[in-house]
């Protein structure tokens, strides 16, 4: 039986993950965390038992206690309640799957446990990599990546010899926008930008894949998880989405992972990997299908990517204030305070204004955060 705690479980990545812990009798859970959704969460634990559940706000963990109360579940609350979770004993997975540099402290509690951890918030990664990797190479802990295109590359680089990798090709939907001009994107809603081509997902990350920022903070992603410089990451824009992600080795070959659109796939890699489970769902039909095309992503249109190239190459604390202002800009979006073009021209002066420090601790990391924070909200009041 293995045993798996997940963070963010009332989410997109969360209610997935659980659909394979139901469908499959080996795994348990053991621990839950949630933002706010108490009704969600009350039949989560109803269903799976879990011996600790967390929820962030102080309001929703006594709403959340009062309800469970006859099923004897431990309820924690708050940054406290993450990282006794992070840790708890039992827990051998913990699958990150909240949203945003909030996962810092939790996953990097988890590794020095030893935990193996299955990681879906990629933002962690963007600002911290420089940390946990170090970490997690010295603690012997896997970190196994949820994110399509990461597991994709983990995929075809497994059996191979990894140093013979010369290049990734990170490939990109290109988003609802795809071959639209800067201008088309000026008045676009947040209706347009919250429908995904072929991908359904939670509200930031359908944002930042819109905007191709996604794209962005998988490349810096991609160049913690497979230790890759940057200029031999490639973006290519493949809409269809079939080809998840490929490797290009030495010799000229290149490995590709493909199938369909379906997040159960790398989720359920990282849970069983080195095996691979049956699972239901669509399979490609190749006639149907017929072509599979490949484009040059658009970075003057779509300058969060062009931005999130230049975060990466700057390094230090620069990822964390592009992550941070992004954070804060796509809020402010679908809040609609500002327009959707503001994303990333917010990113932009956010960067512009930092002054960097170099290999940031997770407190000057955290200090970024806060400090890109206030300085948007300067710049829209
Ligand atoms: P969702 O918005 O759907 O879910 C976020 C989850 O995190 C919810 O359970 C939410 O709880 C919880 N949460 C939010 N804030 C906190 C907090 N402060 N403390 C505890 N829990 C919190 O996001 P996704 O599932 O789409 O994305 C999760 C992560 O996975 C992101 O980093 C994303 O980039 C990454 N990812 C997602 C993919 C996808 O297909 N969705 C694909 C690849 C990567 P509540 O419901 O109560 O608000």
């Amino acid at each position: 039986m293995k045993k798996i705690a997940i963070l963010g479980s009332t989410g997109s990545i969360g209610t997935q993950t659980l659909e394979i812990i139901r469908s499959n009798g080996d795994l348990k859970v053991v621990a839950l965390a949630a933002g706010s959704n108490v009704e969600q969460m009350e039949k989560q634990i109803r269903e799976f038992s879990p011996r600790i559940a967390a929820m962030w706000s102080e309001r929703a963990c006594e709403d959340l206690r009062a309800r469970v109360k006859d099923t004897g579940v431990k309820i924690v609350c708050g940054m406290e309640g993450l990282l006794e979770i992070a840790v708890m004993d039992e827990a051998e997975v913990l699958v990150t799957a909240i949203v945003g540099m909030i996962g810092i402290r939790p996953t990097i509690a988890a590794i020095e446990s030893g935990k193996t951890i299955a990681l879906a918030n990629k933002e962690t990664l963007v600002t911290a990599g420089h940390i946990i990797m170090p970490l997690a190479e010295k603690k012997g802990v896997s970190i196994l990546p949820v994110d399509s295109e990461h597991s994709a590359i983990y995929q075809s680089m497994n059996g191979e010899n990894t140093r013979r990798a010369e290049k990734i090709f990170l490939t990109a939907s290109g988003g609802p926008f795809r071959g639209k001009t800067a201008e088309e994107l000026e008045n676009i809603r947040v209706e347009d930008a919250l429908k995904h081509p072929n991908w359904a997902m939670g509200k930031k990350i359908t944002i930042d894949s819109a905007t191709m920022v996604n794209k962005g903070l998988e490349v810096m992603e991609a160049k913690w998880l497979f230790g890759m410089d940057l200029d031999r990451i490639e973006v290519v824009v493949h809409p269809q989405s079939i080809i998840h992600s490929m490797v290009e080795y030495a010799d000229g070959a290149v490995i590709a992972q493909m199938g369909m659109p379906d997040m159960k796939l790398p989720i359920a890699y990282a849970l069983f990997y080195p095996d691979r489970r049956p699972l239901e769902g669509r399979r490609v039909d190749f006639f149907q299908l017929g072509t599979l095309t490949f484009e040059r992503p658009d970075l003057e249109t779509f300058k969060g990517l062009k931005l999130a190239f230049e975060a990466a190459r700057q390094g230090g604390s620069v990822p964390a204030v592009y992550n941070a202002a992004n954070e804060k800009a796509v809020s402010l979006f679908l809040e609609r305070k500002i327009g959707f073009m503001q994303i990333p021209e917010l990113i932009e002066a956010s960067m512009r204004q930092h002054r960097k420090v170099d290999a940031p601790k997770v407190e000057e990391i955290l200090q970024a955060e806060q400090e890109t924070y206030e300085f948007i909200e300067r710049v829209i009041n």
